[in-house]
């Protein structure tokens, strides 16, 4: 069985990137952990940053457990994320402590600056994770090697020039689309701030929007889009379609 590795920003990130995938690949027995960089620190008007980094993560720890999925905190900071030692630190712990076999994070191009740096540090520390003399005062051991890293799809489905993304695999994810709106609604200091703001539940609305989008793409009801990583040094072989079988559509050969 693989260990599956999800590393978002910020909490909910993951939710509405790559849930339904998670889903179905806790179905098959795989060993799943869902990662958060920042504490979602700035998802709040009125409680203070510790009070909604709090409450945050623990609706985040609440939807992995949905799938049986373990959760970790990095410890990093909304707004904060960056390429730089300290981070890259954090990465590598994250990456240290699963070892996992894949690896899911956002898109090097996004909307959200958070978004763009925490893509680096991840594509940086599945490559350098498994190197001994990489942060070698640390206390964890190495990873057993590079693993495969799959991009999710942009928020919106859009670059920041208005662009779709080159996406290598879709997953349908029709069956367990419940499962994702379940994990999603976990969220609920979010779902009420936006319910508040746009007069309507656009949290959940917009998660549907975007999985019927994406799985127009594939003549499927609700589907996700990934983007495999294919440089120099990472596995190339298309771990995601060989674990989900039909439910992968690949769009390049
Ligand atoms: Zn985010």
């Amino acid at each position: 069985m693989a260990r599956v590795l999800a590393f978002g920003a910020h909490p909910d990130d993951v939710e509405f990137q790559c849930a339904g995938t998670l889903a179905l690949l806790a179905q098959r027995g795989h060993e799943i952990h869902i990662a958060v960089m920042a504490g979602g620190e700035y998802g709040s008007a009125s409680l203070s940053e510790y009070e909604i980094r709090r409450k945050r993560l623990a609706e985040n720890a609440k939807s992995a457990k949905i799938i049986g999925a373990r959760f970790h905190y990095a410890g990093g900071h909304d707004g904060e994320i960056q390429y730089d030692s300290w981070y890259r630190k954090i990465t590598y712990r994250v990456l240290r402590e699963v070892d996992p076999t894949i690896v899911f994070t956002h898109p090097p191009t996004d909307y959200m600056v958070d978004h763009e740096e925490m893509s680096r540090l991840v594509r940086n520390a599945c490559f350098l994770a498994p190197v001994p003399n990489c942060d070698s005062q640390s206390a964890h051991e190495t990873t057993s090697g590079v693993p495969h890293l799959y991009y999710w799809n942009a928020m919106g489905l859009v670059d920041i020039f208005g662009r779709p993304l080159p996406l290598t695999n879709v997953v349908d994810i029709s069956s367990v689309m419940d499962v994702k709106e379940q994990m999603l609604a976990c969220h609920e200091s979010q779902r009420e701030w936006l319910r508040h703001h746009h007069k309507m539940d656009a949290y959940i609305e917009e998660m549907r929007h975007n999985a019927q989008a994406q799985g127009q793409l594939v003549g499927r009801a609700a589907a996700e889009g990934f983007i495999q990583h294919l440089g120099h040094g990472y596995p190339t072989n298309d771990i995601l379609a060989e674990m989900l079988g039909d439910l992968c559509i690949r769009l390049r050969e």
